[in-house]
């Protein structure tokens, strides 16, 4: 279908073996990929600034011509300087070029020229220094910038770019259905690649943006989509309605009304005759496991089975405890496991899971694995699955006899992005903290208050509180990073001698990490020096103070979800964010946590500000890599694209249809590329 376009690059003119070996670097193999290798950003030289009003210490864009060329000028030996007059009748510029006498060539006395470059000087006297100049008889008005690789300037890449434009307008390749096209007002991809390289103007590259982008969006929807049709067919078991008032009352709280909410939307999705696919989407503390446990003990009462998921050892283990602490008093048995159990008990386990012994079963991706059968598995709930890949969801899928789904987040994603990541997800979510829960007092200091910040813990830990400090991760192993063991060592024998300080980081087994969290628990610790393994879900309520280094190295979520570690109970919190890198970006940054205790906003902020790029960059979300659409700024296009996929897939769930087979190409070619990154 790619015809031309699957070529190697090495075929275009102007590109050999040599070039094309740089182009790897770039990610870029073939046309298409070097078609797709979208620009940075863009010189716009419609809107030339006057050389009288253009700013001082910033990039201009200059147009006019050439009045006066002075002699070249010999600093030392090697180092030539020359000197051009410019003007554009507003006021005069020197263009001063340092030893690169073939532009000094190229400038011709009465020819215009457009510069672009840095302005100095002053008012009298304005410079500009080695400035890009492009003749203004023959330049695309609107330059394309590119990520480059030493050896390929932007010059080549924009002629190389044209040549492989070239050979697009050599054949029709049109992946979009016509009539998506005219439903969606969208230009043709052939106008589309042309001028989201070289726009004749902002005008012209909105539009082609904005088919690109939703080619994009289109593309990704269609392959959530597709990959969720495939669970979708078979009917899940159906449910009953069953009381489960003794479940409210054996609890030791009364729920927040989000929560029996939720609860009830689970209880009235699993009485449908097709699965429940619903994401409790609740921000940290607000109480999910609750949610979980109710609706598990529903499933208990229909005589189905539950499975909970969980990323981490430590967080299975604390569900487990959790829902045991709730469920078993009224008669549901409940299990741990998890991968790194002795293979024996691990197999006993399962012998009595597939009898049906235990009606609930907590566990970490072992609970994948194919060989864990149910007897009547009814209910799937994932805890945090925006950390699980998408294909190991699709896995769990399968598991039991298309079983009801829920999922628990904590990330806050924005509706949309949430339906584009779980496809058709029904939400429920928990506005309300749990009564009497207060604020975490949170503040950003420099490591020259560490000294302060560590007497601040200690009161904490004097009035018979926990705390925890989360330090470099032991993962990281960089240089100039601590080992978190000698830091830990330090603080047990220097500041907290007089405390119990324990240990945990990912390189520690799961049975000594448990061991930890246990004694953690069970205040046989006072203090918690902990990589980020903490970060998720960890529920201490007696721990009432966190201390978060190099904080800057964290997106804004992130540190939300750690000091979500605090605060959980009725003691006053508070979270002190130290960093040694205090640059104007990074205050401003850890400001927004110290002002807002919101996830949602938090998480709008921190997409705002890393972009989508880093947001998805560590593919939390299990997403493809995205080239052009930015999952903050293009809701919209989102919006119409997952619509547009909807209804294709409802007149072809395959995409087998000839006037589909190019999107189903690039569907796969998406979600390939996705794997292969990995
Ligand atoms: P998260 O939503 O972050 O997973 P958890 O389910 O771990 O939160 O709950 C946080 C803490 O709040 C737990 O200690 C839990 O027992 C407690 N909790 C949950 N619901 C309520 C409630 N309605 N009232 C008081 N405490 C609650
Ligand atoms: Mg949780």
């Amino acid at each position: 279908m790619l015809g031309e376009l699957a070529k190697p690059v090495m075929y275009l003119s102007g590109v050999g073996p040599k070039k094309s070996e740089l182009y790897e670097k770039l990610g870029i193999h073939t046309v298409y990929d070097l078609l797709y290798h979208f620009p940075r950003y863009y010189i716009d030289m419609n809107d030339p600034q006057s050389i009288r009003d253009a700013p001082l210490g910033e990039q201009v864009v200059l147009k006019g011509r050439v009045v006066r060329k002075l002699p070249e000028g010999r600093i030392r030996r090697g180092l030539s300087v020359y000197k051009v007059i410019f003007t554009d009748d507003t006021a005069d510029v020197t263009i001063v070029i340092y030893n690169a006498a073939y532009l000094y060539k190229m400038l011709e006395v009465g020819h215009e020229y457009y510069l672009v470059g840095k302005l100095t000087g002053n008012m009298i006297r304005r410079e500009i220094n080695s400035p890009q100049v492009y003749p203004a008889a023959d330049t695309d008005p609107v330059q394309p910038v590119y990520r480059l690789t030493e050896g390929i300037t932007q010059n080549q890449l924009r002629i190389n770019m044209h040549s492989a434009l070239q050979s697009l307008s050599g054949f029709i390749y049109e992946p979009l259905p016509a009539e998506i096209m005219r439903e969606y007002e969208l230009c043709s991809l052939h106008y589309a690649m042309q001028n989201v390289h070289f726009p004749t103007d902002m005008h012209t590259l909105e539009l082609a943006k904005s088919r690109l982008v939703f080619d994009e969006l289109l593309t990704l929807a269609l392959g959530m989509l597709m990959m969720k049709s495939r669970s979708r067919e078979r009917a899940g078991c159906t449910m009953r309605a069953e009381s489960i008032e003794d479940y409210y009352e054996a609890l030791p709280f009364e729920l927040t009304s989000g929560q029996k909410n939720a609860i009830n939307d689970c209880i009235s999705d699993m009485q449908k005759n097709y699965p429940m696919n619903r994401l409790i989407q609740g921000d940290v503390g607000s109480g999910k496991t609750a949610v979980a446990a109710g609706a598990a003990y529903f499933a208990f009462k229909n005589g189905c089975q539950t499975a909970l998921m969980a990323p981490t050892e430590i967080l299975a283990a604390q569900h487990y405890e959790t829902l045991a602490g709730f469920l078993e008093p009224l008669g549901v048995k409940v299990v741990l496991l998890t991968g790194s159990m002795t293979a024996k008990k691990k197999e006993k386990i399962k012998e009595d899971i597939a009898a049906g012994e235990y009606a609930v079963v907590v566990g970490t991706h072992a609970l994948v694995q194919a060989s864990t059968v149910f007897k009547k598995l009814g209910l799937v709930i994932t805890d945090e699955q925006h950390r699980f890949g998408v294909e190991q969801r699709a896995l769990l899928a399968e598991k039991g006899d298309n079983p009801h789904k829920l999922v628990m987040s904590a990330t806050p994603i924005p509706r949309t992005l949430a339906l584009m990541i779980y496809g058709d997800l029904d939400i429920s979510v928990l506005k309300e903290l749990p009564k009497g829960r207060q604020p975490v007092e949170t503040y950003a200091v420099t490591g020259k208050l560490r000294e302060r910040a560590f007497g601040y813990v200690r009161q904490y830990l004097e009035e018979g509180r926990q705390g925890y400090i989360v330090c470099p991760m032991i993962e990281e192993n960089a240089g100039d990073l601590r080992d978190v063991k000698s830091y830990a060592k330090d603080l047990s024998e220097g500041v907290f001698k007089d405390y119990k300080v324990g240990l945990l980081h990912g390189r520690m087994s799961p049975e000594s990490k448990e061991k930890v969290m246990k004694s953690f628990k069970a205040h046989e610790l006072d203090l918690l020096v902990s990589t980020t393994v903490v970060e998720v879900g960890v529920d201490v309520p007696n721990a009432a103070v966190i201390v978060i280094e190099n904080a800057d190295r964290y997106g804004l979520s992130q540190l939300h979800q750690l000091r979500g570690r605090v605060g959980r109970g009725e003691h006053k919190s508070s979270c002190i964010l130290i960093t040694d890198n205090p640059t104007e970006d990074v205050v401003q940054r850890l400001k927004i946590l110290s002002k807002s205790h919101d996830g949602f906003e938090i998480s709008q902020e921190d997409l705002r500000l890393r972009g989508p790029g880093d947001f998805f960059g560590s593919r939390q979300h299990g997403l493809p890599k995205l080239k052009i659409a930015d999952m903050s700024q293009d809701m919209e296009v989102l919006m119409r694209a997952q619509e547009a996929a909807k209804k294709l897939m409802s007149s072809d769930p395959q995409l087998e249809a000839p006037e589909n087979s190019s999107l189903k190409e690039l569907v796969e070619h998406l979600f390939e590329q996705n794997v292969s990154n990995d």
